[in-house]
């Protein structure tokens, strides 16, 4: 069974591009000149140059030998949190700007929830000098206001959004409206395997440097290309597709996608969308939703802002699907305390998505020589305030 997108753009019955006409031919452009653009050696030269020398790649794959001491195999982090602006959004926000600029784009447009692909997409435009409009909102803006000043420094103009619950997906949504209004100067960056057909396949194989470099550096460390475990957290899913995506039809290794529970799955306070969603079409896609009986979205709950999107990418949806991934729920606690861990055995303060990942730790039975990759998403800067809280209130 082959895992990667169709030509059509779906992965199994998940994805397609379920647009308004007017988008239509936004998006069919880029449908057509993406891989063309992205396979082009000049194109990948200035994308692998700034991988490299902005960024600060390859991200180091580290032998945690006290976390492997304690789970009873060999865990290695890969380390992500270690970029240029603290995760892997960075890798996905260059591609497309680089993309956006061969297109003869001048305007940049994004969504952001808790601000971290907003900050990811300001940092580009500003290396590169483009107009760039961030929607968020206003809950989010309230909550988040650091990355707020950070995309003003940085050039951006946020755009407060006061429609629905004013979050995340009430920014998808109006950025997605501002893109009809102005298709022929503006691309829409946006931050993970979501939206329409070419997205998720656009920003996986943008990631997909993430398991280029996995392959390689396991190769040197290990003498074999491949480990018999791939644990990555799913908000949206970007991360954990750049960390499967060599590895989509290679049976030999074992795929396992943690998404957040909240307060728990049997709760209201969840954002679980494998575990809980049904199919349904949400900003262009086909994937599983958090939604009621009749099709209302719910609004997704996680104390981590960047895991809480009651959609899923379709490559997910099909992988969880066709059981080729293994998916746990982990739930705000267990989170905290696998971010504890981490801190006290390696010393490394994960942000709280990533913490998640590693919350499958105390879920999982390894045998000894197992070899384990944990892409860690992000740093714990931006979370250390609820690190705190947690710390005061004794939950940590
Ligand atoms: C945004 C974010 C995520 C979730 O996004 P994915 O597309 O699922 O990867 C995970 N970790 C960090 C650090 C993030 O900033």
């Amino acid at each position: 069974m082959d895992f990667n997108v169709d030509k059509d753009g779906y992965y199994g019955e998940f994805g397609g591009a379920y647009i308004p006409e007017i988008l239509y031919s936004n998006v069919k452009n880029l449908r057509d000149s993406y891989l063309e653009n992205m396979n082009d050696p000049e194109f990948r030269k200035e994308f692998d140059s700034l991988m490299k020398d902005y960024v600060g790649r390859p991200s180091p794959l580290y032998l945690a030998k006290r976390l492997s001491e304690k789970y009873g195999a060999k865990i290695y982090l890969k380390r992500e949190d270690l970029n240029h602006t603290g995760a892997h959004k960075i890798n996905n926000t260059i591609g497309q700007i680089l993309l956006a600029r061969r297109m003869g784009k001048t305007r940049i447009i994004a969504e952001t929830g808790a601000g971290q692909h907003g900050v990811a997409t300001a940092t580009v435009c500003a290396l590169m000098d483009m107009k760039c409009i961030v929607y968020m909102g206003e809950t989010d803006i309230a909550r988040q206001s650091l990355n707020v000043f950070k995309m003003e420094m940085l050039g951006a103009e946020v755009i407060p959004v006061t429609s629905g619950n004013k979050t995340l997906k009430d920014a998808t949504n109006e950025a997605i409206r501002d893109w009809c209004c102005n298709p022929s100067d503006t691309h829409y960056i946006i931050g993970s395997v979501v939206g329409p057909h070419p997205y998720p396949d656009m920003v996986t194989r943008f990631q997909s440097v993430i398991s280029e470099e996995i392959k390689k550096q396991l190769q040197e460390k290990e003498g074999r290309d491949y480990p018999d475990y791939l644990i990555a957290c799913v908000g949206g899913g970007s991360n954990a597709a750049g960390t499967f995506y060599h590895y989509l039809n290679d049976g030999r290794v074992k795929l396992i996608a943690v998404e957040a529970a909240g307060l728990g799955v049997d709760t209201e306070e969840t954002a679980a969308t494998i575990h809980l969603g049904k199919t349904g079409i949400i900003h262009g896609s086909k994937t599983y939703i958090m939604q009621t009986e009749d099709g209302q979205i719910i609004e997704p709950y996680s104390i981590s802002a960047g895991l809480d999107y009651p959609g899923i990418g379709p490559l997910h949806a099909n992988l969880a699907d066709k059981k080729r991934a293994k998916v746990f729920a982990a739930t705000d606690d267990e989170a905290l305390e696998a971010a504890m861990e981490l801190t006290t055995l390696e010393g490394i303060i994960p942000a709280l998505e990533s913490s998640h990942a590693l919350a499958a730790f105390p879920k999982m039975k390894f045998k000894k020589d197992d070899v384990v990759v944990l892409t860690v998403s992000g740093r714990g800067d931006k979370d250390m305030d609820t690190y705190v809280n947690a710390i005061k209130n004794n939950k940590i």
